[in-house]
Parts: C-alpha cells; structure tokens; sequence
C-alpha cells in the first residue's frame, strides 16, 4: 500500500475557520482522534489532511407553516464528510442541540465506522436543530419534507443515502423516501434506509445496532474472559439501541441492574424484567415510574456495581468528572461519541476496556447496507438470513480491530481508526486528485 514515490506529499495548508473548532467540541474530539492515528499510517500519512476537512457541507433554512398559522424557520444540515469508498452514508437527527461542529463529527465517525466494518460508503450525516416533541405530528412531516427537498440536491442513492439516528424513525424515512421521490417523477426506495418494512426497508433493521452492540460485546467478554451468563450490565438510554441490547444480554443470562435515561434512573440487583421495561418505555416514553425497580437518583448511575456498561443515549456523557467511577470492566458505545477523550484516557489506565462507537454500534449501517442492496436487488431476504450476514461482520471485523490493538498495544478506539483510516486512505491515492 506504499505511495508512488513521484508523489509528493499535499501542502498543509491552515484549516478553513469554520473547521477549527474548539477542542472541546465534537468535531474537535474527531481531529484530536486523528492525530492520535497518523504516526501508524505509514506512507498513507501524505493523504490524511483530507480526513480533517469535510468533503462537502450544506446548511439550510427549512421553514414550514405552524398550526397555528405561523411560519417557522428550522435550521439544517447535511454533511458529507468522504466518499472516497462510495456514496456518502448515515443518520439524520433531529434535536435542539445540533450544531454544525456535532454534525460534522458525526459524518467523520461515519468514514470511520463504514470503513471499519468496510461496507462501501463514505461517511456522511444530517440533522435538524429542533426538539421533535414540540412539534404536531403535521409540523414533523413538513418539516422533514421540507429539509429532505433542501438536502435533496446532494442526496440520493448513489450519492448519499441518510437513515434514521436520535429521534428519526422508519416513519420520518418514509416521509423523507417520498418527498425525494415526488422530486424525482420516480419512487426511489434506495435514498434512505430504516424504511418501514412495507416500503422497501430491510427485516432486522430496527434491532440491528442492538444487535452489534451484543455480538461485539460477547466477542470481548470472550476475549478478556469476563462469563457474560453471570454479569451485571448497566445500560444509559433504552431505546432502539440500549434497549435491544439490554434485552440480548438479558437472554443470555446477564442482569441487567441499572438503567438511567431522560426520565431518570431505576435499579434492581437481582435483574431488572427486561421485557416489561421495554413495554413500559414504550408507553411511557421513559424508564422512570416502572413499578419492578428501586428508583436511583441519575448521577448514582455511573456509581453502579456492574460488569459491563453501555452508554446507548448521547454524545460526551462519560467525562473526567464521572470516568473513575465507573466500575464495570468494559464499556460497550451504543451512542456516537459519549466518551471525552480525557475519560478515554483515564478508563484506559485503570484497565476498563472500551469497545468503541466506530465499531460498537456498527450493526446499524451494517443492515442499512443489506437493505440498500436489497432494494437495489429488488429481492428481500428473510430476518435469519440477515441476522446471520450482521452477525459475521461484527465478528470479522472486531477480531481484524482486535489484533490490530494488540499488534500496536493501543486502544481498540486507535486500532478501529488504524484499519478505517487506512482503507479510506488508501482508496483516496488509488483514486488520484481530480483533475
Ligand atoms: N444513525 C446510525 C449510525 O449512527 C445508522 C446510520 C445508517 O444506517 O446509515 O450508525
């Protein structure tokens, strides 16, 4: 994989302002991840000025008819970070914390964590700055219709393909698949995944993070030796992700003793029933109020006598001020980015392995990719074939990042950014500089 020699390496030149983020936020976070990374690229290292800068970013006013007769104006963004594997590929989130810097780190977590489960995308991502709950079920819809109509120029299935993230589900995919269709004269079911199943969307999806979640965890717990039939699991946030996985773990054998989310947090050391707390979330939005577990203030959560623990919620939850707590021997990242660098760092000295986000959560756009082949294929396979095809990507691709980590004696973060950076890379100098 070694250059050209003719080649000589690009110029560095100073980073445009708006990628200057301040070391503190999340694209920060991505560029200090970078650094990190670029003494184990070898030659590759000439190219790596293109991973700190977006390949294309698009802001854009989305304003839409309130009930009540007003007009409101939501801002939204989609960012694609690299395509130099393939069409750009990941979630649109709607939340009132978005920020640009956000959606730009979650693009470049996308390059990485496509490329380390080496499905053929680039890595992008969108969002809308707006809290969902505040809108009526016909102020969602404009909205989504409106900002996919926007985005509409830069998306589409060879060209970047979005799927559900926070708060975005098969439903808002589906919105989203028509408005592009209807602006197309053509219904195109491969623009977005997580699509209802009726519509072109993929058996399996919907649990598939969860998914990945487990079957990378089990892999480690293997690994390091940690019985996963007799752990203590905690998990942050049980929707989609910590839900499904607390449910898999539950299945085989683990308790789950804590859950903490939005609402607050609840405990129970013989094992919480998983499956009436799944039904309860689903009527209640939260897991506060279910009757089967003591009540625990939410900060007492990363205290928790545990095993195993999955932030599966939002970005930067596990810090310098709560790392040192944790008790659990390995954190498994449901969520995109919920551990600062700093904890890394200090989970990385007291021997608490971390399994992270860019291959933890992977299963998602792993069964995203099944789907877009699918719709493509016009051919749907069934729930086992699926879940067999994800399960053997999590297992090949951990064990690759595995023995990456052990090669270098670094972190599994490192060793994940080790095999995507370089794959990424590598089809960036087979491409060549156009013109
Ligand atoms: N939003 C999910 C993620 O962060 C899935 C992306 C996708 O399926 O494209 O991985």
């Amino acid at each position: 994989m070694s250059a050209p020699s003719s080649l000589p390496a690009p110029t560095a030149h100073p980073l445009p302002s708006y990628l200057q983020a301040d070391h503190l936020g999340p694209w920060g976070i991505f560029l200090q991840q970078v650094d990190r990374v670029e003494p184990y690229l070898g030659n590759l290292a000439r190219w790596v000025e293109t991973l700190k800068r977006p390949k294309r970013i698009l802001v854009v006013d989305v304003p839409i008819h309130m009930d009540d007769g007003r007009v409101a104006h939501f801002e939204g963004y989609r960012v694609q970070h690299n395509t130099s594997r393939g069409p750009g590929k990941g979630g649109v989130r709607f939340h009132q914390d978005v920020t640009l810097s956000e959606v730009m780190a979650l693009s470049a977590w996308m390059s990485i964590k496509n490329a380390a489960v080496n499905v053929p995308y680039g890595g992008a991502k969108g969002g809308i700055r707006v809290d969902p709950k505040t809108l009526s079920r016909g102020e969602l819809e404009r909205m989504t219709r409106r900002y996919t109509s926007e985005i509409g120029i830069i998306i589409g299935p060879n060209k970047d393909i979005p799927a559900p993230d926070v708060n975005t589900n098969e439903q808002i995919m589906a919105w989203m698949m028509d408005t592009y269709s209807m602006n197309q004269g053509a219904t195109a079911t491969g623009v977005v995944t997580g699509k209802p199943v009726d519509l072109g969307g993929s058996l399996g999806r919907r649990e598939a993070t969860g998914r990945g979640v487990f079957t990378v965890g089990a892999e480690a717990a293997r690994n390091i030796g940690l019985d996963i039939s007799t752990a203590r699991v905690a998990v942050q946030g049980f929707g989609n992700v910590g839900g499904v996985a607390g449910k898999l773990f539950a299945e085989a054998g683990a308790r789950v003793v804590a859950v903490q989310d939005h609402g607050g947090a609840i405990y129970r050391e013989a094992g919480l029933d998983v499956p009436s707390l799944l039904k309860h979330v689903v009527e209640k939005g939260t897991v506060a109020g279910f009757e089967h577990a003591e009540v625990m203030d939410a900060e007492k959560f990363w205290d928790v006598p545990c095993d195993i623990m999955i932030p599966a919620a939002l970005e930067q939850q596990i810090t310098k001020a709560n790392a040192h707590r944790i008790q659990a021997r390995m954190v498994i990242e449901g969520a995109n980015g919920p551990t600062t660098p700093e904890a890394d760092d200090i989970l990385h000295e007291r021997n608490v392995l971390v399994l992270p986000d860019v291959i933890a959560n992977a299963g998602g756009v792993t069964v995203s990719y099944f789907e877009w082949v699918q719709d493509f294929s016009s051919f749907f396979w069934d729930e086992d074939e699926i879940n067999k095809r994800l399960v053997r990507v999590m297992q090949q691709a951990f064990a690759g990042v595995w023995q990456v980590a052990e090669q270098h004696k670094v972190s599994l973060r490192t060793a994940t950014f080790i095999v995507a950076c370089q794959r990424i890379l590598h089809t960036r100098e087979l491409r060549g500089l156009y013109p």
